[in-house]
């Protein structure tokens, strides 16, 4: 580690000039952090160097001397395998000269005369860190997948910019692989090792642009503390298109958390604020950045309001349960087939809150169950109304959530709310959402297969928008499969899209599954999907989600054409 390494010694600068006022003025400035040797010209200063190869850390040199001028010494280094890798400052008192000793290999420049010693001292401390860093780097300090530093190195060496280069602001900025595992699991360690290598090659190529360093920091997460970006947004998405080149059949997202430099927040601190930032994100395919920050902060506070609001909302009836009905497109004129619930939150103070701002935050924090329960029990009373007042069935189906499915109890949760209720379990029909199947598959599958066997029908939520793949559908239990919006949204627009929505037409033929498509706005939609023989849609086209009473009206039409 630096640590220790430089703990044992300490670092030797040579410096060059023919002037022994500058060797003396520069010795001085330096001399209390490092060991000091000097040379008069070129010629001195390689025979120097090639005597303290081991253990010279830096080499101040003059351009213009007698014998052997500095540009001659930097054409030597640099065809020397061995002298090429020590930093070279270059000092001069002309600004043409910076750039001509830049090029050729120079690593920094110092202005003659030297008044501002702490911007030196700065100055050679930081390519003496950041060359060390370079070399020092052995096998066992690199992650041998990606090449990147290892996290212990990688920490020990933020820690030392943040304390010894105070000049420079770093950002901490997280990335994280979602649902690693099931990649792994799908497509195989082979194909998870050459992700993990390809985000490593992306951030290696983006850190020879700026300043910066790079670890993995656990199995699927990576950091990065660098300097201030205009823009993060485009860093992500520029990772995320290096991996979208891997394979045109597997979809990785990726996600990332940033917390910008503050005065004083080591980087230990910073870390644990961009995982947090990043881990707000988790799922979140829409919008896969998060700025730690205002935002940030008021959107922890909202949630957590919103967990301590759950229990008297329950109790004072703030949730509703609206219905969107499926309409078989088979039959001409479509027929209402069934309804989905809906969850709405209306809040006292808030007003209006959409599920998706407190699903998988109920879930995130396992409470979706209460939710879950009140939906459940809301849906079965009303669908138990409705064979009262209309004697009309219409099957309804609920959501579970991934919590459910692991709930030891819910077989017996589910076999009192038919029983209670005096329903059949034709008359509740379950969805899950596709992802919730790749996660402890084995577990999954046993769940549904059992929910089956009682009876249950199950329809596969958003499929297309999650991991699954062709060998894992055949084995997984289910009746109907629900295409998710996607792929809907673009059948006007896209060729690509068209034919995907065949494919999954086909598919769900080969299984002898049902279809229902989901968020089906237009007419032009509905044509094509009727025409290429979807079973089913769900969509603002019908209706959109409504409350009970609303829906009676629509209970009440079908009777009437029934007549
Ligand atoms: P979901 O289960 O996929 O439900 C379908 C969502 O699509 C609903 O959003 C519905 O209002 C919306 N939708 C339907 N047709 C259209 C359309 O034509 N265009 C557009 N743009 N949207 C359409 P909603 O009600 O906001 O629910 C969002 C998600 O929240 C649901 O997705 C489901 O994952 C979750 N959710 C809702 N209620 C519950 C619940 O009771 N329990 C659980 N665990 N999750 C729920
Ligand atoms: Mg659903
Ligand atoms: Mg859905």
């Amino acid at each position: 580690m630096i640590k220790s390494r430089q703990i044992q010694r300490r670092q030797l600068v040579l410096i060059v000039d023919d002037y022994e006022i500058n060797r003396d003025a520069l010795g001085a400035i330096l001399e209390d952090d490092y060991d000091i040797i000097c040379a008069e010209n070129g010629e001195e200063a390689l025979k120097q160097m090639q005597d303290h190869l081991n253990d010279l850390s830096v080499v101040m040199l003059d351009l213009i001397m007698p014998v052997m001028s500095g540009f001659e010494v930097l054409e030597t280094m640099k065809k020397d395998e061995q002298l090429k890798s020590i930093p070279v400052i270059v000092l001069t008192a002309e600004k043409d000269a910076e750039l001509s000793a830049l090029q050729m290999g120079a690593a920094d420049f110092i202005t003659k005369p030297f008044d501002q010693p702490e911007v030196i001292q700065a100055r050679v401390g930081r390519i003496i860190e950041l060359s060390e860093g370079r070399q020092l780097i052995s096998s066992a300090e690199r992650d041998q997948l990606t090449g990147l530093y290892t996290r212990n190195f990688f920490i020990e060496y933020a820690n030392r910019l943040f304390k010894y280069h105070t000049e420079m602001k770093f950002d901490a900025v997280v990335i994280n692989i979602e649902k690693f595992h099931t990649v792994n699991a799908l497509h195989g360690r082979d194909f998870g090792d050459d992700v993990l290598k390809c985000i490593g090659s992306a951030i290696s190529s983006f850190l020879t642009e700026t300043d910066g360093i790079a670890c993995r920091f656990e199995a699927d997460s990576f950091a990065i503390y660098c300097v201030k970006q205009p823009d993060y947004r485009a860093l992500l998405d520029r990772i995320q298109d290096e991996v979208n080149g891997l394979s045109e059949k597997v979809s990785i997202h990726l996600r990332m958390g940033v917390k910008p430099w503050s005065k004083g927040v080591n980087p230990l601190l910073q870390f644990d604020q961009a995982r947090a930032a990043c881990n707000k994100v988790r799922g979140n395919y829409k919008d896969p950045l998060m700025i730690y920050g205002t935002e940030m902060m008021e959107k922890e506070l909202m949630d957590q309001r919103l967990f301590n609001d759950l229990k008297t909302a329950v109790e004072s009836y703030q949730f509703k349960v609206y219905f969107q009905p499926k309409y078989s497109i088979q039959c001409d004129p479509p027929k209402l087939s069934s309804a989905e619930a809906l969850i709405r939150w209306v809040h006292p103070d808030l007003g209006f809150i959409s599920p998706d701002d407190f699903v998988p935050l109920f879930e995130g924090n396992g409470v979706i169950g209460v939710v879950d329960n009140f939906v459940w029990n809301e849906t079965a009373r009303q669908v138990r109304a409705w064979k009262d007042k209309y004697n009309f069935t219409l099957p309804v189906s609920v959501n579970l959530s991934r919590s459910d499915v692991l709930d030891p109890d819910l077989k017996n949760r589910l076999k009192r709310l038919i029983e209670d209720n005096g329903l059949t379990y034709d008359d509740i029909k379950i969805e899950l959402t596709e992802s919730a199947y790749t996660e402890d598959m084995k577990r999954v599958l046993e769940v549904i297969r059992g929910l089956r066997d009682m009876g249950f029908m199950i329809e596969m939520d958003d499929f297309g928008s999650g991991y699954s793949s062709l060998n894992m559908l055949s084995e997984m239990p289910f009746d109907v499969l629900k295409m998710d919006m996607k792929f809907v949204r673009n059948i006007e627009h896209s060729e690509t899209d068209r034919r995907l929505v065949r494919l999954i037409l086909d598919i769900a033929k080969c299984l002898d599954v049902k279809v229902v498509a989901e968020g089906v706005e237009t007419e032009q939609q509905m044509q094509f999907l009727r025409e290429n023989g979807c079973d089913l849609i769900q969509g603002y086209y019908f209706s959109r989600p409504l409350h009970p009473d609303d829906f009676e009206k629509l209970i009440e039409e079908e009777i009437s054409i029934k007549r």
